[in-house]
């Protein structure tokens, strides 16, 4: 049996959401940035669950449920913030993003997208990122942030 990721397990995910919420309030006070309420809120619909959100999924939620009229710009921004504080990565294929649950230091994603549920499984090898500058080396490339993105079907889909 292979290692099955909390994505692909039933779980209580409201403590995944506590636990995003709280590091990244220790972090921004660490750092001295400061997570507005806005900023907060976004990443908490970013984390609703363990699939990608796109910044308009993000925008619905926020005039549905808050009833605030958050004009884009000002939600690219909040996003902006949570990437360069690492505490959400961009997934480009989907163009949207994802909580990630190991902020405090720095690393380069790797994801497992599954086709069918969308679900993105975070990995984090150095190896892969160490191959990655390696190969890039070879022919005189510096490489200055990566991020991997890998499709297939996920556990539970191949199961299913
Ligand atoms: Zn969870
Ligand atoms: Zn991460
Ligand atoms: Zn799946």
């Amino acid at each position: 049996m292979p290692n099955t990721p909390l994505a692909n397990r039933p779980h209580d995910h409201s403590h995944c959401v506590h636990t995003a919420l709280a590091e990244a309030d220790a972090l921004c006070a660490r750092q001295g940035v400061r997570l507005t309420a806005l900023r907060r809120r976004v990443l908490e619909l970013v984390w609703q669950s363990h699939k990608p959100l796109g910044a308009y999924d993000i925008l619905g939620v926020l005039s549905e449920q808050d009833g605030r009229r958050a004009a884009p710009p000002t939600v690219y921004r909040a996003l902006d913030f949570l990437l360069e504080n690492s505490l959400v990565h961009r997934i480009a294929s989907l163009n949207a993003f994802i909580g990630c649950n190991h902020p405090e230091h720095a690393h380069q994603g790797q994801f497992l997208i599954c086709r069918e549920c969308h679900v993105a499984i975070e990995l984090e090898q150095a190896a892969i990122s160490d191959a990655i500058i390696d190969s890039a080396k070879d022919v005189g490339f510096s490489v200055e942030a990566q991020t991997v993105e890998v499709v297939g079907l996920c556990g539970n889909c191949r199961s299913a």
